[in-house]
């Protein structure tokens, strides 16, 4: 599998929190206040929270002095990726009446969706 580093980050989605369930925010690469280097990411920041998601690290927070912050990983939370593009899934609000959690790829126009706690069927729109 290869990662195309070219796939963009799309600016529109809804990624909620891994641990608040708060939908995150877009930060440009060049914004100010995303210090995790050069690329676009989701900061969600509800109550100070520093959970992260992007493509490559899936969700992650980061820890340490803003100059030197690593990334790490969320436990358990990076679980599946897009099929087409090999990025890490985000959890999405589920709109269906379906139990479990949506997943979706962050690709900017991928309609990929997994919904997790049924047989693996896939949910496209
Ligand atoms: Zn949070
Ligand atoms: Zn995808």
């Amino acid at each position: 599998m290869t990662f195309a580093s070219a796939d963009i980050l799309g600016r529109h989605l809804r990624p909620l929190c891994s641990r608040d369930n708060h939908a995150m925010k877009y930060e440009s690469s060049g914004s100010s206040s995303n210090n995790a280097g050069n690329q676009a990411a989701y900061h969600c920041g509800f109550m100070g929270c520093s959970v992260r998601y992007n493509l490559v690290d899936g969700y992650y927070m980061l820890i340490g002095m803003p100059d030197h912050a690593n990334p790490v990983d969320e436990p358990g939370v990076n679980t599946r990726t897009c099929p087409r593009h090999g990025c890490w899934l985000y959890r999405r609000e589920n709109v269906t009446a379906k139990p479990g959690a949506l997943w979706c790829c962050g690709v900017e126009g991928c309609d990929y969706r997994y919904q997790a706690n049924t047989k693996g069927d896939w949910v496209r729109t």
